[in-house]
């Protein structure tokens, strides 16, 4: 329960007070037990897609739901019998005539739309059930799914009703002539009549109109009362023919679907949002309350909830776009690799989107990635920040990705996970084997980016072949002449050992006296997650000719990460001591493997400097 000091409660409030002193209008008397109600009473309610229930005033005084029943009735007509059924029976035409109007489509032969009394009933028809008693049970079960809670009838003013709604039985009767309803008007009204004298509160109605926010799932029990791919063609009706002959001018004012009925309750939804919901039994000529239809006008104006205001911003869907040459993956690389990737990698760029992706936003970064692709070798796009894509966007991106326009430029998709928001995506993008065929997805941007950079260094034969390197060939070795070599490895006697992929090789906070130089196969340097105990962060992978673990040359401290072998892994293992005293004996050549070691930390220190340039821009 959401507390009084929050935001939306204030709001509310200052509302509830700036109009209670509103008395326009008169409680509806034509069903006399309706005359009964407070003119007084008001309340106020929001109820969001996440279940909480903002509430004024007496917002839990009962009531009878009257025609607010009709889009929930309307609802179940859907989910119990398919679209085209309903629509046979019933049309989604507004009629400008008030909700008792005896105006009938006899062309169409069907009632213009289920929102006046006519369609109603025809829709009070469709609850499913053998007997009058079984159809009852599911027009209330129905209803008490929206609630989330049991339902009870009011006897008295149900006895009101039926007794005195002459107008309604003409209506049946007028529609059983001309075959709209199949059963017996008695049968029908008895279902009718019961459903609009079924007792709610504010709140409850605050979150029945939630569940239609909410894809039709009650967002309080968490319950589906309907499937969601009817809710559209609710809302559509009550947009148009929700609030009695004043539908047109509320559809312009106000914007936004909803439902009165005539025991003073309104409902209107924001789909994806809020339900809203006012009490107040005095009714202007229209027969919509009269302070449920001011509450609603200023809801909407405060909020610009008006459904045709544009709040989109398709814009923000580009986060940043970066270069390769700011951003390089986290495999270290050597000297060589290096001037390669520097004088390539301009031309790969990364542009991350984020937000949903809807038509708009879709269209907008498909617009942009053919813009650089123009310019670029490879383009990667990266959804971490993306939140989810609908179904114009699945369509939209399979479309782009299905044709290859510019054949000098590879696009690449990251961050586009089977549990995350983006699976949907994933799976349009995936043939039917499951197989990425238009765009190759990676888990993560590094691991596109160390496919790009895979992809370069194979054009420039720089490409890890599949072969054993010597001593001489690591990094840390190099510009060591032949008899330097001979020297080295006579007195430090480099070990040459095997770890299994997996197998930790490093644990942090050990004491570090082997170092460590990579023959074949490669290593993940790891630090713990600042966010996630138990989790670890891929700081670096270290690949063939490099080293690790040779930090405590310089610093002889506490190891500062852990290292894991990422695939089976040969190395060189060097004693610290045993090179450090080959140092004291040999100090020009001991200088040159230092040399080659600060060269390596600077460049690591350089790429990282630039990173975060990139980063923070
Ligand atoms: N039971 C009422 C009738 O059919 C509902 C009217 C309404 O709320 O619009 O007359």
């Amino acid at each position: 329960m959401p507390s009084r000091d929050d935001p939306v409660s204030r709001y509310l409030a200052r509302l509830h007070d700036e109009l209670i002193s509103v008395d326009a209008g008169d409680v509806a008397t034509y069903i006399p037990e309706l005359a009964r109600a407070d003119p007084r009473h008001f309340a106020i309610a929001i109820a969001t897609t996440d279940g909480r229930v903002f509430a004024v005033g007496d917002a839990g005084i009962p009531f009878t739901i009257q025609s607010v029943s009709k889009p929930f009735a309307y609802a179940h007509a859907f989910a119990c019998h398919g679209r085209a059924d309903v629509l046979d029976k019933v049309g989604v035409e507004p009629t400008g005539d008030p909700f008792n109007s005896i105006v009938l489509d006899d062309i169409a032969n069907h009632p213009y739309n289920p929102m006046v009394n006519a369609g109603a009933i025809a829709v009070a028809e469709l609850f499913p059930g053998d007997t009058l008693q079984q159809r009852i049970g599911a027009m209330q079960n129905a209803l008490s799914r929206f609630a989330g809670r049991e339902l009870d009838l009011d006897e008295a003013v149900f006895r009101s009703e039926s007794a005195t709604g002459h107008r309604n039985r003409a209506i049946a009767y007028l529609m059983r002539n001309s075959d709209m309803i199949k059963l017996e008007p008695e049968a029908v009204l008895g279902v009718y009549f019961r459903q609009c004298s079924m007792l709610v509160n504010c709140r409850d109605l605050a979150i029945m109109a939630a569940t239609f926010a909410n894809d039709g799932v009650n967002p309080v029990t968490g319950e589906a009362a309907m499937p969601a791919e009817f809710v559209q063609d609710v809302l559509s009706v009550m947009h148009s023919c929700g609030m009695y002959d004043y539908a047109g001018q509320w559809a312009y004012e106000v914007g936004i679907p909803a439902k009165s009925g005539v025991s003073g309750c309104v409902i209107a939804v924001i789909p994806g949002q809020i339900g809203i919901a006012t009490y107040s039994p005095r009714l202007d000529s229209y027969g919509n309350s009269v302070r449920g239809v001011m509450a609603c006008r200023r809801i909407s104006a405060d909020f610009g909830l008006h459904a045709f205001c544009s709040r989109t911003g398709v814009e923000s869907v580009l986060r940043h776009e970066l270069y390769g040459l700011h951003i390089r993956s986290k495999r270290v690389r050597t000297l060589a690799e290096r001037a390669i990737l520097d004088r390539s990698s301009g031309a790969i760029c990364i542009i991350e989107a984020q937000g949903r992706l809807f038509f708009g936003t879709a269209e907008r970064l498909v617009h942009r990635i053919r813009k650089v692709a123009a310019n670029a070798t490879h383009v990667i796009v990266d959804f971490r920040h993306v939140q989810g894509a609908d179904r114009a966007a699945l369509r939209l991106l399979q479309e782009f990705t299905g044709v290859s326009e510019n054949p000098n430029c590879r696009l690449l998709f990251s961050h586009i996970l089977a549990n995350g928001p983006l699976a949907n995506l994933r799976s349009a993008l995936a043939g039917s084997d499951g197989v990425f065929q238009a765009v190759p997805v990676f888990d993560g941007l590094d691991a596109a980016l160390k496919h790009v950079e895979e992809e370069i260094l194979r054009m420039h034969k720089l490409a890890a072949e599949d072969k054993t390197l010597t001593l001489p060939e690591i990094a840390i070795f190099q510009n060591l002449d032949a008899e330097e070599m001979r020297l080295l490895t006579l007195s430090v006697q480099p070990k040459l050992t095997t770890f299994e992929s997996g197998q930790i090789i490093i644990r942090k906070g050990e004491l570090g006296k082997t170092f460590f130089a990579i023959v074949r196969g490669s290593a993940s340097v790891e630090l713990p997650s600042i966010g996630t105990a138990g989790r670890t962060v891929h700081i670096a992978s270290v690949g063939k000719s490099l080293a690790f673990g040779h930090l405590a040359l310089v610093e002889g401290q506490a190891r500062g990460a852990q290292v894991v072998a990422e695939t089976e892994l040969v190395c060189y293992a060097i004693s610290i001591e045993a090179l450090r005293a080959f140092g004291r004996s040999h100090p020009s050549i001991y200088v040159k493997i230092l040399m080659n070691i600060i060269g390596d930390l600077a460049d690591t220190l350089r790429a990282t400097n630039e990173t975060i340039r990139a980063l923070e821009r």
